[in-house]
């Protein structure tokens, strides 16, 4: 029953939110005007057809793109992409700048390395804070920048450690951005992108679709002669093969869902106020310890330690019976991580925040 849901504080695939969990139980097993499930209909239907152009036209609309960026829906996950961007654009001759932010990033570098090596070509790390356990954002200051890249690749969110961009980095090259982990959980300034891609899995929707945005200019770009379907070209062009039906009529319900809070000016509101209730509390005790720079905050991972592992496990362990679930830490790094995105509510932020205290009170 849904009155049975509790506190889902996971990573990824994240929490959903309940009222497009409502409709789509309702619309499961008959979508509307069809006489059928929407998993049983042809990607070439009318219905489906609607809804892919009604989720691409939201995702448009709330990041303020004109009808020169193409909204993909492809598969194989944030991962494809780390290979499918330098495949697709990192020059024969040349480089691309990558700032390294954490394991996501290192990811992503490995791959264009992988690309490159077959080219005279490859990724340059621009900026690293591996050299402190990733746990800030490099300051421009501090970045080596290539003004001819062909693009400057970068993790706007560290799902893992718990650290974000603040803003756009300033580059003369175009933006290519791995937003899966805050994806429309803030205006972005579209302008400056070439590419964002992001999983669906923690912001948008479930595991088994990735959105791709791509600029019509930079998709120019592109090399020619690649595999068809590692081509952005060919998802740009048309609905190539079958996409990931059931995840896009999801991703639909939470943009529909995102629209009917504020648009990206609700979530800023929405996730200010849960990150700022979270890290006052952190910050206002001795015994939680926030891990990342405080200027570095993700404002969807928040990441922190107690005095001992043991304590961690047991307060991992309690607040899982008090219905607060998935608070583990990435096994990298340990800790508690509670991921707060759009979903999640303020009163699930509440809850934890009740619980910190009341567990600092018998522990502490
Ligand atoms: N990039 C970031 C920032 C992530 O957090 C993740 C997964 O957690 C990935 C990429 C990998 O995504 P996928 O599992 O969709 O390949």
């Amino acid at each position: 029953d849904l009155d049975q849901r509790q506190h889902n504080f996971s990573a990824g695939p994240g929490a959903l939110p309940t009222e497009v969990l409502e409709e789509v139980r309702a619309e499961l097993p008959v979508y509307p005007g069809v006489g059928a499930s929407v998993m049983e209909i042809s990607h070439r239907s009318p219905a489906y057809s609607e809804i892919h152009e009604r989720a691409a036209s939201r995702m448009r609309g709330l990041l303020g793109m004109g009808d020169d960026w193409h909204v993909l829906f492809l598969q194989g996950g944030a991962s494809m992409q780390f290979h499918q961007v330098p495949l697709n654009f990192l020059p024969d001759d040349g480089s691309a700048d990558y700032i390294d932010t954490g394991a996501w990033s290192a990811k992503a570098i490995k791959e264009a390395e992988i690309v490159g090596a077959g080219r005279n070509a490859g990724p340059r790390v621009a900026a690293s804070s591996r050299d402190d356990d990733y746990t800030y954002i490099p300051g421009a200051d501090a970045w080596d920048l290539n003004d001819g890249a062909a693009y400057l690749h970068f993790t706007s969110n560290n799902t893992i450690y718990g650290t974000q961009f603040a803003a756009e980095p300033e580059a003369a090259a175009p933006l290519v951005c791995d937003a899966s982990s805050d994806f429309l959980s803030r205006p972005l300034d579209v302008d400056r992108y070439g590419l964002i891609y992001a999983g669906a899995q923690k912001n948008i929707g479930p595991a088994g679709v990735t959105a791709v945005l791509v600029r019509d200019d930079f998709l120019e770009r592109r090399h020619a002669d690649l595999p068809t379907m590692l081509d952005y070209g060919t998802h740009a062009a048309k609905i190539f093969n079958t996409p990931p039906v059931f995840a896009v009529y999801l991703v639909d319900k939470v943009l529909g869902w995102i629209e009917a809070n504020g648009g990206l000016a609700g979530m800023v509101e929405r996730n200010q106020g849960k990150a700022d209730a979270l890290y006052g509390a952190i910050d206002a005790s001795d015994f939680y310890r926030g891990t990342v720079r405080p200027d570095s905050r993700s404002q969807m991972n928040v990441c922190f330690r107690l005095p001992s592992e043991e304590l961690e496990a047991r307060f991992v362990k309690e607040a899982k019976g008090a219905g607060l679930l998935a608070l583990k830490g990435h096994r990298s790094v340990g800790g508690v991580r509670a991921s707060i995105y759009n979903a999640i509510e303020p009163a699930s932020v509440t809850a934890l925040v009740d619980f910190m205290g009341r567990f600092e009170a018998a522990n502490g």
